[in-house]
């Protein structure tokens, strides 16, 4: 009886894999990944292991999600041990659930392996914790990327009025626009926002500024980068311990 593991692979420093996705790997007939799982997890996989690339991060050259899901669907029916590896966490704008209802409605076993998402690892590593006391007491993590008709906004802005730390993943691309939209319903624009690449890597790179230089500074970094924006971005000044200036 095949099973298809949704597996978090973490958000990109290899030992931040968990013990429990490491073993489903090692198991694994074939392993269905994308760009943002370390490379890395793939070579402790067994000899004879099917490896099957379906595409990159946020960009338009992916395979559509309902080929991803025949993919791993037909995988299902050729193996026992599927392993569907995804960055961070499967369910963490991963589309781990869409791809467990596919499954499910066919009769294919599944079980989700939770990952160290990018939305809280990337901002520790980069010394940004999501929530300090006296500083902010809630977080968010938002998809910065929205339709491109612009009536149709996916995000509702009206509700960031708070001083919640807001994580926008998949964001890069639209950074002069979210810092638009924050400096219209209110922060000021001095109010502190990061970027930070490829973070937990040795090319990690952090940017900070404000929600009116921040474009200028940042908009040229590589992904995978997300943003993160509130007064806990402050406490970098104290708390960068993983990149070296
Ligand atoms: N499921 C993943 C997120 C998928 S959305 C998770 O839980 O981490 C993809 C977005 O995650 C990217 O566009 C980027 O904003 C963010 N991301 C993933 N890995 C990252 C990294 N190492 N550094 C910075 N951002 C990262």
């Amino acid at each position: 009886m095949a099973k298809v593991y949704l597996t978090g692979a973490g958000p990109g420093d290899f030992e931040l894999l968990t013990i429990k996705a490491l073993r489903v790997v090692k198991e694994a007939d074939v392993i269905i990944y994308d760009r943002l799982a370390n490379p890395e997890i793939l070579k402790e996989a067994k000899d004879g292991c099917e490896f099957v690339y379906v595409g990159k991060e946020d960009s338009n050259h992916t395979l559509p999600q309902e080929e991803i899901n025949e993919v791993i669907y037909q995988s299902a029916l050729k193996y026992e041990n599927v392993v569907r590896l995804k960055g961070g966490d499967p369910l963490v704008f991963g589309r781990g659930g869409e791809e467990a209802i596919y499954l499910k409605d066919r009769g294919i076993a599944f079980e989700f392996i939770p990952g160290i998402t990018s939305a809280i690892a990337v901002p520790e590593y980069a010394g940004i914790p999501v929530t300090h006391r006296g500083v902010t007491v809630s977080f968010r993590v938002v998809t910065g990327h929205e339709s491109s008709n612009k009536n149709q906004s996916q995000i509702p802005w009206e509700n960031y009025k708070s001083d919640d730390t807001i994580v926008f993943l998949m964001g890069l691309h639209r950074l002069a626009h979210i810092c638009h939209m924050l400096i219209k319903i209110g922060k000021p624009k001095d109010y502190p926002i990061a970027v930070i690449s490829r973070g937990t890597t040795p090319d990690a790179k952090t940017v900070v500024g404000t929600l009116e230089d921040i474009h200028k500074k940042a908009k040229d970094l590589p992904t995978p980068a997300l943003i993160v924006v509130g007064e806990v971005v402050k406490l970098r000044e104290q708390l960068n311990w993983f990149e070296k200036e």
